[in-house]
């Protein structure tokens, strides 16, 4: 804490309802308490323009003992008692003695005992017990008699008050940091800072605070100081800024004191600047009436230097709550405070609020593109554009990467004027950068309740016109939301499943044309529910692909794919290979070669028993990383098959170089040469001996599409002609019955 600056003279000459600076004016307070008029003249004439530790004298008088009580109980900072110890009843004196010390409570005050007769002393017990300091007889009257009494008690006084009125404010410190250590708020804390000091004061709360905004945007300092709190005579100007305060008395003393960064006292106010750091500044002005003392200044100091440590921890504080509710990068609330905004306005509902969802899309390839900085400064530039278009009480949030949300009364939301907000270009740096949006909306009376379950609801909405309707705006609707729920405990039950071993393998036969034999099985997994009915997997491997349970049950599968074909080989079916599917997230793993490596150890099974499966949209996705897994597959001894082929248009020049050893023909294309329509089939299958792969046919159902086949040079075929998936033991008995085994 800086030390008190002189007063600036220029400062004093405006300010017209202050006194000049002076010495404490304050007289010591003599109350006289005596029956006899004479001792009341013969004391004050003694003493009259006597000065005592600086001050002058003032003098009270009381003529009996309930008078003297009753201006003690009504007079505040009396310094001593001279009393008469006879007056009415011969113990008067003791008895208001008595009480001043135990019903007044008055311990700073010095009692001086009198007696009209000379010899006549009090009983040590009595000085003792009535709390008595002095005694004098009133024959002492003489001048420097009564001056030497007098400024004894009044030291005593004026070091037991000191005392008392430094423990007193600092136990108030003590007591008032520990609750302004606990504010959180700066509104709360500044208001008690002025109570707590008009109380240790002992004066009215008279008073305004003001603190520094380093945010505010402004070059003139002035506007960046704001009235936080005002009490009494100043309550009007709270919330002002300082330079919009008509008052410049005010005013140039609380600037005086920013400039010399110091407390400023006056006879009629104080200024205290509180600071630990810049930008946590603040400046306390208080009207006092009265010139402050030396411990009451000292006091302040104490409580000026507490309160600077808890200005820091609300500013440290809030800054928190920003990180906590405050998007860094846009400046917006955040998924957080939207959530919590959201339960808000269900709460206090006018009926038409909604919620809307932007997403940007393929913002990463933009991202990947130009970098990670113009990608921050496109969100930054749709963030200012999108807050333009909103009105004050309309929310924006951003709650995800390349995701903003915008909350409010439908009655404030233009949403065609929204979503026409992404026609024009962003300009980020030197580039005109064109943005799609896929966007959901909610009526929050749609939703769920809460904040968070109401973001769900409109999230889901997001998510459908993700898969289905790119670039445009979905409305939610609660069905949607049920078929949510649907799904996710599919899920759940579908990993229970997988943990508790409930899936099981079918397998379907594939056939060689020509001889008829059979070459291989394809694996097919399948759910049983505990009626014996089958989930297919059509309705369940997508939603394990999306949740990524696709892994485990990936693992799962290959496990158990390769302990059957353990138990063929020891069944005398041995070189029976199984072709197993690897949907999109499985082929992208980094774990697969590892697995796939770990389980034909574990079972010792030759490499080329194992066919991999990836449809031709998987393989047609990144071409060289494609490319380059098919190698360690290759390298690693398995077989790789391209399933699903004949819609993806694959050019030979990339199908050459996939180095894959089988196509299977789409089901689709086989049925249609039940119409006569061959010429697909008939692609691939040229297109496969070309480079040397060979061709599979899938679906095929009856012997006139087996025929075709045939004359058109296909290799291999399979189809419920030949047999359905079915479990393995059944798929072993059946080769055995036909014969047709390997
Ligand atoms: P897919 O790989 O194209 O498998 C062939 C599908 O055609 C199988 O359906 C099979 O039962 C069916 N099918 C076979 N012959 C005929 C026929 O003559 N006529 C007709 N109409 N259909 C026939 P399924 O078993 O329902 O499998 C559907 C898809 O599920 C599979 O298509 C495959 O993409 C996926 N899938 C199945 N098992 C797995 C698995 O273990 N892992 C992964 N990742 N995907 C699997
Ligand atoms: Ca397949
Ligand atoms: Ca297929």
């Amino acid at each position: 804490m800086s030390s008190p600056e002189p007063l600036d003279p220029d400062l004093l000459a405006l300010s017209d309802d202050a006194d000049p600076p002076h010495e404490v004016i304050s007289r010591w307070r003599i109350l006289i308490v005596d029956d006899e008029p004479d001792v009341h003249l013969a004391t004050t004439f003694a003493l009259r323009d006597s000065i005592i530790q600086g001050r002058e004298l003032e003098f009270l008088h009381a003529y009996n003992g309930d008078e003297a009580l009753q201006m003690l109980s009504q007079e505040h900072d009396i310094a001593v008692v001279l009393l008469d110890v006879v007056m009415q009843g011969d113990n008067d004196g003791l008895l208001v003695a008595d009480a001043i010390r135990n019903q007044l409570n008055l311990q700073e005050l010095r009692i001086v005992l009198r007696t009209g007769h000379p010899g006549y002393a009090p009983e040590y017990q009595v000085i003792r017990d009535y709390g008595i300091n002095d005694y004098k007889t009133k024959s002492d009257l003489s001048q420097i008699r009564l001056l030497t009494t007098l400024t004894t008690a009044i030291r005593s006084y004026q070091q037991l008050h000191a005392i008392n009125t430094s423990k007193r404010g600092l136990e108030l410190i003590v007591e008032a940091s520990g609750q302004l250590f606990e504010r959180r708020a700066l509104e709360g804390f500044t208001s008690r800072i002025l109570a707590n000091l008009a109380e240790l004061l002992r004066l009215p709360s008279d008073g305004l605070i003001c603190v520094f905004n380093a945010r505010t945007p402004s070059r003139r300092p002035q506007h960046a100081w704001t009235v936080a709190s005002a009490s009494g005579r100043y309550v009007s100007l709270e919330g002002l800024s300082l330079s919009a305060l008509a008052r410049p008395e005010l005013v140039n003393a609380i600037e005086h004191a920013i400039r010399s960064r110091s407390n400023l006292y006056s006879g009629e106010f104080a200024v205290l600047f509180l600071s630990r750091q810049r930008d946590h500044e603040a400046v306390v002005y208080l009207h006092t009436g009265r010139p402050l003392d030396d411990i009451e200044r000292q006091l302040i100091e104490v409580f000026c230097s507490n309160i600077a440590i808890g200005l820091e921890n609300i500013a440290l504080f809030s800054q928190l709550q920003d990180l906590a509710y405050i998007d860094p990068l846009c400046h917006v609330p955040n998924r957080t405070q939207l959530v919590s905004q959201l339960g808000q306005m269900r709460l206090h509902a006018m009926g038409d609020e909604c919620v809307v969802l932007i997403d940007v899309d393929h913002f990463s390839q933009i991202n990947d593109a130009l970098g990670h900085l113009i990608g921050d400064q496109l969100l930054q530039s749709i963030t200012l554009r999108l807050r333009g278009l909103l009105p004050r009480e309309t929310l924006l949030a951003r709650v995800d990467v390349d995701m903003f949300a915008i909350a409010g009364r439908a009655i404030h939301l233009d949403l065609d004027a929204i979503i026409a907000a992404f026609d024009r270009p962003f300009s980020v740096a030197s580039h005109q950068l064109r943005v799609q949006i896929t966007a959901a909306a909610a009526k929050l009376g749609d939703t769920e309740e809460d904040g968070l379950g109401c973001l769900k609801d409109v999230t889901i909405a997001l998510n459908l016109a993700k898969q289905g309707m790119r670039g445009g705006l979905l409305w939610f609707s609660p069905s949607m939301s049920s078929a949510s729920r649907q799904r996710l405990s599919l899920l759940n039950d579908l990993e229970q499943a997988i943990a508790s071993n409930q899936l099981t393998v079918y397998y379907q036969p594939q056939i060689e044309l020509q001889s008829g034999r059979v070459i291989a099985v394809e694996a097919l997994v399948r759910w049983p529910l505990p009626g014996g009915h089958l989930i297919p997997p059509d309705q369940f491997i997508p939603l394990a692909e999306q949740s990524g349970l696709i892994i485990e049950l990936g693992e799962w599968l290959l496990d158990t794919v390769c302990r059957q074909i353990a138990r063929w080989r020891d069944e005398g079916l041995g070189g029976l290979r199984v072709a197993i599917n690897v949907s999109m997230v499985q082929f992208n793993h980094d774990g697969l070669i590892d697995l796939l490596a770990d389980a034909l150890r574990r079972y010792q099974i030759p490499p080329e028993l194992i066919e991999v499966e990836i449809t031709e949209s998987v393989a047609m996705r990144k071409p060289e990383d494609v490319i380059a897994r098919i190698d360690l597959l290759k390298k690693l001894g398995v077989q790789v098959a391209i399933d699903d082929f004949g819609t993806g248009f694959s050019s030979l020049a990339y199908l050459q170089r996939l180095k894959a050893d089988r196509l299977k023909i789409d089901r689709a294309f086989i049925r249609d040469m039940g119409s006569g329509e061959t010429s697909i089939a008939e692609m691939v299958i040229n297109l496969g001996h070309k480079l040397g792969i060979r061709v599979l046919a899938e679906g095929v159902e009856f012997p006139a599409q087996a025929a075709i086949l045939r004359s058109l040079g296909c290799d291999e075929a399979q189809g419920y002609m030949y047999a359905k998936p079915a479990p393995a033991d059944l798929l072993t008995l059946w080769l055995q019955e036909t014969n047709r085994s390997v």
